[in-house]
């Protein structure tokens, strides 16, 4: 398993097969932009249908293996699933034989042994789904539900889904992305998500023990006041303090923390008027994120989850539904 919080070009080649269709979804980094769009109208698609329940996978079975906590990722998959009419099993880490000593792979290879279509994968350590996808013994579809701090593929399609809908020219918009980027897979996905779709600035801002390395995002401003990064924007995207993958010494304390970094209601006037508020979740209020301003007119986060659901329809649908594929080239 790699280490590497940068995405590898070799997951974007991985992920397309020889015929341009998408094998597994590993990461946006490289993915095309009219892949993207065609995901995104897809998902468009499903959310104008009533509900966008199908049968376009009956008979396929999708196995959710989360080995890292989740509340909207996992049942998001699961109700995209059920709702393209596929079987789905979560499966359990805490009382599999993971916890007997198993393998991840042997876990999988037993999975596809029973005939199992797709595998979508949530780890604490980035290029767990890309190393899984290289180990495959059947066709099976790998979909990258979070590794570590490198990709969240269907989240950044989600955010992007969810922006398209009320602001859909990007080229002029001024993104903030706020947080613990260092951390984040999702400003990652978000990242390579609206540089694909063509927008016009993207600002990241973190105290620099929060930033990435320098060289990681070469077309982002990087800002370390979040009052200068915020001023003007059309969209503020906040991100979780990640403690789950940080030295403990690291750890700011939460309320110096919100005084910094927080989106308050004040902070929030000096963006536009109509600023979008966006957060992947779980919010913490009054640290990244006062809960007057999660709650308020601005903010497009229960969207977000909402959206997710459609969103995982598509790529489900894009991988599992042989004849429903697009083959698209760059
Ligand atoms: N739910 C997102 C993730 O799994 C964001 C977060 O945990 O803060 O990356």
């Amino acid at each position: 398993m790699h280490n590497d919080a940068k995405s590898t070009s070799h997951d974007a080649i991985a992920q397309i097969d020889s015929d341009g269709r998408l094998r597994h979804l590993l990461t946006l980094d490289g993915l095309p932009p009219n892949r993207i769009t065609a995901l995104l109208d897809r998902a468009e698609a499903f959310r104008s249908t009533s509900a966008g329940v199908s049968k376009l996978l009956a008979g396929r079975t999708v196995v959710n293996l989360f080995f890292e906590p989740s509340t909207r990722t996992r049942t998001s998959f699961d109700l995209a699933a059920q709702r393209l009419g596929a079987l789905v099993i979560n499966f359990d880490v805490a009382s599999s034989s993971t916890s007997k000593g198993e393998t991840l792979l042997d876990t999988v290879h037993t999975l596809e042994a029973m005939h199992c279509d797709a595998f979508v994968v949530r780890h604490k350590e980035s290029g767990t789904p890309a190393t899984i996808s290289r180990h495959l013994h059947s066709h099976a579809a790998v979909l990258n539900a979070g590794d570590g701090n490198h990709a969240h593929p269907t989240q950044g399609l989600l955010d992007a889904l969810t922006l398209r809908r009320h602001r859909p020219d990007f080229s002029t918009l001024r993104v903030v992305i706020c947080g613990d980027i260092r951390h984040s897979r999702v400003a990652r996905s978000d990242v390579h998500a609206l540089h694909a779709l063509g927008a016009g600035e993207i600002r990241l801002c973190a105290s620099a023990e929060l930033l990435p390395d320098a060289d990681e995002f070469p077309r982002c401003r990087i800002f370390h006041n979040f009052d200068e990064a915020i001023a003007g924007a059309d969209v503020a995207i906040m991100l979780r303090l990640q403690k789950e993958r940080m030295q403990a010494a690291a750890i700011p304390s939460e309320s110096d923390y919100f005084t910094r970094y927080g989106l308050s209601a004040a902070r929030l006037q000096r963006a536009r008027t109509d600023c979008l508020v966006m957060h992947p979740g779980p919010i913490n209020r009054g640290v990244e994120i006062a809960a007057d301003v999660a709650d308020g007119p601005q903010s497009l986060i229960l969207e977000q989850v909402t959206n997710g659901v459609f969103v995982r329809m598509a790529v489900l649908a894009e991988l599992l539904a042989a004849d429903s594929t697009t083959p698209l080239r760059a």
